[in-house]
């Protein structure tokens, strides 16, 4: 019976993408045979029945034929000391990519951990193909190395291959055309995985805290693409770098493409692993610079038409030229004058555009950010304490809370990175992200608490 199981188990694996099977199939075991019975341990209820669900026929089908009679499934739950188990999914920190869908064919390795709850990926954006990308000066080495990655994943000199660009530039959509075309391509499935720094570092942390640092190397194990978008996000958090650092090297080592974007370049990132710096610098380094008038326009164009809407050349033109630093920026302004003239029922023309840019005229929307230290003294004002109780080290709880309350404002308003609002709170990253979820998870219990954060959020923005 052991043999028969093993043997399905290979057939299994080969269809499952390896972190999904190793984290749950690998810890079902045949226990005995019971006449026309089964017995499988599984380390949890949820493993069972996702393997019910899943496999469950498979499994009776492939034990009867290799087995000689019919079998019926039937588990014990036994929890396994390695936990395995899935667990719910590490809570998003960056908003999850709008519209996502598993890409069509050969991704079953994305879509089996992404309904497996699995974290080590997030689904790719539908819009962000090569062919909605429009190729300009800016970012025309980019998309060159980006294509040819795509159609030929670690066989280049490619690799890594590294995107650094300003916000809003193109990066995460070339980044996510690539896994697209991998998918569209490839005849056997890659296991292609997409994650922000962001949630890598949040994931590690997660992990060490729970103390399945082993789950999680295993399931990079695997991987074929990987796609790590925000690089710049890990800087300066040691261990998470670490971690980093031996993935990349693993996955290096046995040929795999590894395509990494970041804000800046190598040399230039805040890194305290130096190793990774040269890492970074092994492949090919790209840039994409803010596209010219020429290419905004087309960008527009392109834009338009995909909504199905007539606009003048002149309007486009009006837009492209009144907002010049990002693509982002330049399409929400599109969005926007076509959704003002859909409610009110006006002409597009340039009156509307005007009025549409007005909106944009402070450095091209950029959102506002607030400094760490206006929400640190609005804080320290509100609570009536001076600013030195808060940047300590006191650990009473009238202290601890406006404490955590100000590194969650920090976090939800600064645009910093966890190390970086570690640094201006003088404590470790991991401690951000604890009082991050902490606070984040009493608003929803504790509706005085999220007046106060409100009422401190606006007292913050009239500061800066
Ligand atoms: P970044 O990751 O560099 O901040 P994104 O990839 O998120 O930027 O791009 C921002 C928005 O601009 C996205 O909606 C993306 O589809 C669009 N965009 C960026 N570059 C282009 C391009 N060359 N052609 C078409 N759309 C683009
Ligand atoms: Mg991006």
């Amino acid at each position: 019976m052991q043999a028969a199981w093993q043997e399905m188990m290979e057939v299994l694996q080969k269809e499952l993408s390896a972190p999904a099977y190793s984290s749950y199939l690998q810890h079902v075991l045949p226990l005995r045979l019971e006449e026309d019975k089964l017995i499988l341990s599984a380390p949890s209820d949820f493993v069972k029945d996702w393997l019910v669900r899943r496999f469950g026929q498979r499994i009776e089908i492939s034990m009867a034929e290799l087995l000689g009679r019919r079998v019926a499934l039937q588990f014990e739950v036994h929890p396994v000391k390695a936990p395995a188990e899935p667990e719910p999914q590490v809570e998003e920190v960056a908003p999850p990519a709008q519209d996502p869908i598993p890409p069509k064919r050969g991704a079953r390795a994305i879509r089996d951990i992404a309904d497996l709850e699995d974290f080590s990926s997030s689904p790719l954006n539908r819009k962000y193909t090569f062919d909605n990308y429009i190729v300009g000066r800016s970012n025309y080495i980019s998309h060159a190395a980006s294509l040819a990655v795509a159609k030929a994943p670690a066989k280049g000199q490619y690799n890594p291959l590294f995107i650094y660009g300003g916000v809003g530039l193109g990066k995460t959509h070339l980044m996510q055309a690539i896994g697209h075309h991998i998918n569209a391509q490839c005849n056997s499935p890659l296991e292609i995985v997409y994650v922000s720094g962001e949630n890598f570092l949040y994931q590690v942390v997660r992990c060490i805290r729970e103390d399945r640092m082993t789950a999680f190397r295993r399931m990079y194990r695997n991987v074929d693409v990987w796609l790590v978008d925000d690089i710049q996000y890990i800087c300066n958090a040691e261990r998470t770098e670490v971690e980093f650092f031996h993935i990349f090297n693993t996955l290096y080592d046995q040929g795999k493409q590894i395509v990494i974007c970041s804000d800046k370049p190598p040399k230039e990132l805040d890194l305290t692993e130096p190793r990774l710096t040269s890492r970074f610098e092994w492949g090919l380094i790209t840039y994409i610079d803010s596209p010219d008038l020429e290419h905004r326009i087309a960008i527009l164009q392109r834009r338009a038409q995909a909504e199905g809407v007539e606009v003048d050349q002149e309007v486009l033109q009006y837009l492209a030229e009144k907002i010049r630093s990002n693509i982002r920026s330049l399409e929400g302004a599109l969005t926007r004058l076509l959704a003002m003239s859909s409610l009110d029922g006006r002409k597009i023309n340039l009156d509307l555009a005007a009025e549409t840019v007005r909106y944009y005229s402070t450095s091209a929307a950029e959102p506002v950010k607030v400094e760490a230290k206006t929400i640190i003294d609005v804080v320290a004002e509100h609570f009536n304490m001076p600013v030195d109780n808060i940047l300590g080290k006191k650990r009473n709880k009238e202290i601890v809370v406006p404490r955590q309350i100000a590194m969650y404002l920090t976090r939800e308003m600064g645009q910093l990175s966890y190390p970086d609002i570690g640094r201006e709170f003088g404590r470790d990253y991991t401690t951000v992200i604890h009082s991050f979820e902490k606070i984040k998870a009493e608003i929803q219990k504790d509706n005085a608490l999220k007046e106060t954060i409100s009422d401190l959020r606006s007292k913050a923005h009239a500061r800066s």
